[in-house]
């Protein structure tokens, strides 16, 4: 009998995992691996809000492969050098020794430090006599794959798209392979003790997630059955499930954007007059964006994409303001309501983090590597790729960036996205009975604010945005 191990990371699926469907071609048995080291992982190791959300993902992934007589394997490495033992390495080679596997299977990841671990993992198998095979599940097209005519990476999101649009059309996805003869590992951990889940009881609000690959499944559905009819004008209301909320899902690949498209396309085969998708579609092609600039520029999690923005004199920082910024108290309703939508689900909607994010890297100009690492902690989605391009895009230092100059006024924001204040009151309940325009600028009340409760701002917005634009000047005038 042949023995693959399939080692699950970020493709916490059954259906469409191609990695799964060629072990299960290849070889008599599958071993599904999961091996925790985050260590492994620097900096960018799940922060607490992932680590919920996968503690319920790989729970789900198990009770998945319970249902074809099987269950996930889970082991702890340990943080000793791979050559005694240790890390992903060590523990991979005592899962071969104790099974008899001649094979390892896995689905890429891109984030930079993971690169470099599977590389050195695959070269090391490959030197013990292994055969080592990795698979893409989690975009429509390796980073790589796409290039401009001079084959260089794109910069710009546009052509970008114009060129990976042409790709995904003939894709469709896999079926989970069945039947799935599945094997164990003797010495395998329990999901509880890798010790994934907060001890605080602030992930409360997250019951509202359904982790997992049925999760995902029915997140399309209610997407598919109603809001990306108006994806195009929805997905700018905050107040209005007008998303398809699946970031988290993609993030930990229980589904991929292959399966996406192929429902949607299925779900409105027959209908007259069918929605475009093309809008929602394109959204998705940001993700790919994010992942070829992350594959092509590994340091921009940290540093400047546009290196002139180097010259920029961000503010001393300010523990205060960030403080205030973290927990909802800026005195601005719709940043407010947006950390505090963050706090208690783990998510928030991407206009308002537009907004959040201009606030700190622009009126109270913060680096926006400090916004950069409290939604890694506090996002289930926490992505690498997209979190740095959405931060730099805001702060302006980014490729196909918002330019700096743009800065957007939260109160004009929030009057035309939030019109009657319903996500702000939602979430500020200080100012659920706000009357009119004060929903959106209750400092223009003194007697009201002073009633609500709620906060002064943190910072005149008009004076801050001068000053930023006066930073901003100097800095283009810097040799
Ligand atoms: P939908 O509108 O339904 O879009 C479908 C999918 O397309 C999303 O799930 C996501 O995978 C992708 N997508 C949509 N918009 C973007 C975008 N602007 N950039 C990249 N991919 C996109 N997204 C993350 O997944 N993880 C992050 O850590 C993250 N951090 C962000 C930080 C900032 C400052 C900003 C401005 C944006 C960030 N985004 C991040 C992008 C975006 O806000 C979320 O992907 C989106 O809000 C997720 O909600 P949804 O699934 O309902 O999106």
């Amino acid at each position: 009998m042949t023995t693959a191990i399939v080692w699950f990371r970020r493709d916490l699926r059954l259906a469409d995992n191609p990695a799964l469907v060629a072990a299960t071609q290849g070889y008599d048995r599958v071993i599904p691996l999961y091996i925790h080291a985050p260590h492994e992982e620097g900096e960018w190791a799940p922060g607490a809000a992932s680590r919920w959300w996968l503690h319920h993902s790989l729970a789900s992934l198990d009770t998945g492969l319970k249902h074809h007589r099987g269950a996930l394997q889970v082991v702890a490495a340990s943080t000793s050098a791979p050559a005694d033992g240790g890390g992903s390495l060590g523990a991979l080679r005592a899962a071969i020794k104790a099974t008899g596997a001649t094979a390892v299977y896995f689905n890429l990841l891109y984030d930079p430090l993971i690169r470099k671990r599977d590389e050195k993992v695959r070269k090391a198998l490959e030197a013990d006599g292994l055969d080592v095979a990795s698979f893409n599940a989690s975009l429509w097209c390796n980073p790589w794959e796409t290039s401009t005519k001079e084959g260089e990476p794109y910069r710009v999101f546009t052509p970008f798209w114009r060129n990976l649009r042409t790709r995904i059309d003939e894709q469709g996805p896999l079926d989970t392979p069945a039947p799935l003869h599945l094997g164990t590992v003797p010495k395998s951990d329990d999901l509880d003790s890798l010790a994934l889940l907060p001890t605080l009881d602030w992930a409360k609000g997250f019951d509202e997630w359904t982790p997992g690959e049925e999760g995902a499944q029915e997140m399309l559905s209610l997407f598919a059955d109603d809001a990306v009819g108006h994806y195009d004008t929805g997905r700018d209301l905050p107040a209005r499930h007008g998303t398809s909320r699946l970031s988290p899902h993609l993030h930990f690949g229980e589904i991929s954007p292959r399966q996406v498209a192929d429902r949607l396309r299925a779900h409105f085969a027959r209908r007259k007059n069918a929605p475009d998708l093309e809008p929602y579609l394109r959204q998705l092609g940001w993700r790919e964006f994010g992942h070829h600039l992350l594959w092509h520029f590994p340091d921009t999690p940290k540093k400047n994409f546009n290196k002139k923005f180097d010259a920029f004199r961000w503010a001393k920082r300010d523990a205060h303001a960030l403080r205030r910024w973290k927990q909802g108290k800026t005195g601005i309703p719709i940043v407010d309501a947006g950390m505090r939508e963050l706090w208690a689900t783990g998510w928030m909607h991407n206009r308002v983090r537009m907004l959040v994010a201009s606030l700190l890297t622009k009126n109270l100009r913060q680096h926006w590597v400090l916004g950069e690492k409290w939604f890694w902690d506090t996002l289930v989605d926490a992505d690498l790729a997209n979190n740095a391009m959405g931060w730099q895009w805001v702060a302006g230092s980014g490729a196909d960036a918002s330019p700096y100059f743009r800065i957007f006024n939260p109160v004009t924001q929030s009057e035309k996205f939030d019109a009657e204040g319903a996500y702000i009151r939602r979430w500020v309940p200080e100012l659920r009975d706000a009357p009119g325009r004060l929903v959106h600028a209750p400092w223009e009340d003194a007697a009201f604010l002073k009633r609500s409760g709620y906060p002064s701002p943190i910072v005149d917005l008009k004076s801050s945005r001068e000053d930023a634009l006066t930073a901003y000047q100097k800095a283009r005038g810097a040799p």
